[in-house]
């Protein structure tokens, strides 16, 4: 009896920890909010068209994320990754100020 009791702790040990990876996985992929922290202070906007000029004169409509150096998503992808929000993805058409022109 108490192996038994063994076998279900350790199967809903190994379904927990599949559950935390799965909720990790997800949470890496949550998308960057402009009300972030550090999004209000690049001034990350998801739509690379809404981007401010006045406070962003040197933004051009042609940045955006998915021509970046900094953007490390698929391409053709809707978002993908940025090195200055790691853990979270940035939408393909967004912007911020350390926006750097892919090579
Ligand atoms: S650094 Fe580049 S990819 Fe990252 S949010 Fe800014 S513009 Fe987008």
């Amino acid at each position: 009896m108490k192996s038994a009791n063994r076998r279900v702790f350790m199967m809903q040990v190994a379904l927990g920890g599949s559950a935390l990876t799965a909720a990790a996985a997800a949470s890496a992929q949550a998308m960057v909010s402009e009300k972030d922290a550090q999004a209000v202070s690049l001034g990350y906007a998801a739509d690379t068209t809404k981007v401010d000029a006045k406070k962003f004169p040197k933004h051009a409509a042609a940045q955006k994320c998915s021509n970046c150096q900094l953007y490390t998503g698929a391409a053709n992808s809707k978002s993908g990754p940025c090195s200055i929000f790691p853990g979270k993805q940035v939408a393909a058409n967004g912007w911020c100020s350390a926006y750097v022109k892919k090579a």
